[in-house]
């Protein structure tokens, strides 16, 4: 990871369990000696607490523009492949069948079977 301020290499130099439970690491750029903390956040614990405070819209959008500007967060599967292709073969999309678990907390099984309503076709 590059340094926020001057672009140069930084390097790990403390590692720390916070009090609520998150690990963070404190970092320092070897070029201006610039230190700051990185926490490793997944980004459907992001969109999680973004739930709480924005509307459906806005989190839905927040979440297309994270898999366009971060193709990598994609690879990491969160889903089992059973479920997606059960899902793709009741002709469920992808983005319904994750809105399905992610908003609406259906389990696996339940989001990759269930009939499609009229208004989840929406998007
Ligand atoms: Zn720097």
């Amino acid at each position: 990871m590059n340094c926020m301020l001057c672009n140069g290499k930084t390097r790990v130099y403390n590692r720390r369990t916070h009090k609520n439970g998150k690990e963070y690491r404190g970092r320092r750029c070897n070029e201006c000696g610039h230190e700051f903390r990185t926490y490793e956040v997944n980004q459907f614990t992001l969109l999680d607490a973004f739930d709480n405070h924005l509307p459906d819209e806005a989190v839905d959008r927040l979440a297309d523009i994270l898999e366009i500007e971060f193709p990598e967060l994609i690879r990491e599967r969160r889903f089992p492949e059973k479920y997606l292709k059960q899902a793709k073969e009741n002709g469920i999309a992808y983005q319904t069948f994750r809105t399905r678990v992610l908003r609406y907390k259906w389990d696996l099984e339940r989001a990759s079977t269930a009939p499609i309503l009229g208004e989840e076709n929406i998007s």
